[in-house]
């Protein structure tokens, strides 16, 4: 790559990490050509995105995409400085597409690959300069869609991105298309939820806040939970829906984003005052919705913080953010990723680059090959292909709490006691109360296991009532002489 190029290099970037397949190519921060290509209609039918449709749909959908790219861009293969590609997170086989073609693709033109983080690369959007964009850091950055809903704080693009919380169980996004479905609305339900909202009324039902509550603050102040919220409209529908009455869709489609909205602000926004960050940056399919829209500027602006929010086009998954951000990269002098680097589907990363390498930038491109580049070449093949393993690594915001698991154990334990007990003058009331004590409090653990709380809640309630009764029968001296009478108990 020459100096020039270095500054202002021509990087194509390809994005396939869920049903979006993507290829981006920007000049530096210019934008020259971004071509999606989404699978979405092939998922319809299955109410969310089936992985290997997906991973499916990027192999013939990518060639095609490449080419229309290149065409818009007005570029030949030759001019390109540099290959970008999504390595994690993401959906495992979709991301393998990618990955694979970018390394085949910087093999055969013999350019650097930069195999980078996706939930990076909706930040680095805003690097855009051509689209009147400019990224200002330190930042907060809310990045919500199908398959993600992570809050980051990004002191440094490159170096120090530190992922301050994630969801523990489905994806905003995720709800807004499984509640769309509850309530008769096609897929995918976001926008289609945003549209009906529109003349409903978003107090009308109080729907759970996940993950809200005073006494969850310590481990998940800024973790999401939107499964709760989701079977509490599913159950609420259950039993009161009318499909046939659009006042009500309405009103449950209002109540239900209203509360995914006011989460997701209030949490964005209390990161920004608690790390002294006065930015924050939107992402991901659900940026499009209007209610997250509007209640992002109304408390980014009480609370003085600055908002960015994207053009859709640039917020749903794009080829154009991960190309940028091959290309700052590249201005910050990174080496390039080997080539067998791996799609990480559950990356947790604080870097912009997944797994820098040593591989030179300079080598041959005028058709002379160096003695021994025969196999060097084919050793290269090789490490690109085993190099396509996923590698799967555990996610640290998903791992289950340790003292989850105790909890409900030690509420049936007390139960089984408590039960055991109760006849012998009703001796159990001591440990059946603590299994219902306990047992209401692992109910509120998101990571507990709630057919274990259940078990320990029934066998407490149970000996409590065994107890009582065995306890009065015991200490009451008419029914004692009533018992004796009958034969049921001994004489004193
Ligand atoms: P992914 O491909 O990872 O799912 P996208 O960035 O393509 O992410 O976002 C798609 C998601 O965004 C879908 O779940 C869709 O329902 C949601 N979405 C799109 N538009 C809206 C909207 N206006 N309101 C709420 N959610 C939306
Ligand atoms: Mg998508």
């Amino acid at each position: 790559m020459s100096e020039g190029n270095a500054v202002s290099p021509v990087v194509l970037g390809i994005e396939t990490s869920c049903d979006e397949t993507s290829v981006g190519i920007v000049r530096g921060d210019q934008l020259l050509a971004n071509v999606v290509s989404s699978s979405m209609d092939l998922h319809r039918r299955f109410g969310g995105v089936v992985p290997e449709v997906a991973a499916r749909a990027h192999l013939e959908a990518l060639p095609q995409v490449m080419t229309q790219a290149l065409g818009d861009a007005n570029i030949s293969r030759e001019d390109i400085d540099a290959v970008a590609v999504t390595a994690g997170p993401g959906l495992a086989g979709a991301l393998m597409v990618g990955v694979g073609a970018a390394k085949g693709l910087a093999q055969a033109l013999n350019r650097p690959l930069y195999a980078v983080n996706h939930l990076v690369g909706h930040v680095a959007v805003d690097l855009l300069r051509s689209e009147g964009r400019h990224l200002e850091l330190p930042t907060i950055a809310l990045l919500v869609s199908g398959g993600h809903t992570s809050l980051l704080l990004i002191r440094d693009l490159v170096h120090d991105v530190e992922v301050l919380g994630d969801t523990i169980d489905d994806a905003a996004g995720e709800a807004f298309d499984k509640v769309a479905r509850v309530l008769g609305l096609p897929y995918p339900g976001g926008p289609e939820i945003d549209r009906v909202a529109a003349t409903g009324n978003p107090s009308a039902y109080d729907f759970p806040r996940g993950l809200t509550q005073p006494r969850v603050q310590a481990t998940h102040r800024y973790n999401f939970s939107f499964s709760g919220l989701k079977t509490s409209v599913a159950r609420w529908w259950e039993a009161n829906g009318e499909p046939d009455n659009p006042q009500l869709v309405a009103d449950v489609a209002a109540s239900f984003q209203e509360s995914v909205a006011d989460v997701l602000t209030k949490k964005a926004i209390d990161a920004a005052l608690a790390y002294g960050v006065p930015r924050l940056v939107l992402g991901g399919g659900v940026a499009a919705n209007s209610r997250v829209r509007a209640l992002a500027e109304e408390r980014c602006r009480e609370a003085g913080v600055e908002l960015s929010v994207p053009p859709l086009s640039l917020c749903t998954d794009n080829g154009a953010m991960i190309a940028v951000l091959g290309a700052e990269l590249i201005r910050r002098g990174q080496a390039p990723s080997a080539l067998s680097v791996s799609a990480v589907s559950t990356l947790v990363s604080r870097t912009a680059q997944i797994e820098p390498g040593t591989r030179s930038t300079s080598g041959p491109t005028d058709g002379a090959e160096a003695p021994g580049a025969d196999v060097e070449h084919t050793e290269q093949l090789d490490e690109a292909i085993t190099g396509l393993q996923p590698t799967v690594r555990p996610s640290t915001t998903r791992a289950r709490s340790k003292k989850a698991p105790l909890l409900p154990a030690i509420a049936v334990s007390c139960g089984v006691v408590g039960l055991a007990l109760a006849p012998a003058f009703g001796a159990g009331i001591v440990p059946a109360i603590l299994a219902v004590v306990f047992g209401h409090s692992a109910k509120h653990r998101p990571l507990a296991r709630q057919g274990t709380v259940v078990t320990g809640l029934v066998l407490g309630y149970l000996g409590i009532a065994l107890s009582a009764v065995m306890g009065t029968l015991a200490a009451t001296p008419v029914i004692r002489a009533l018992l004796v009478s009958v034969g049921f108990l001994l004489p004193d």
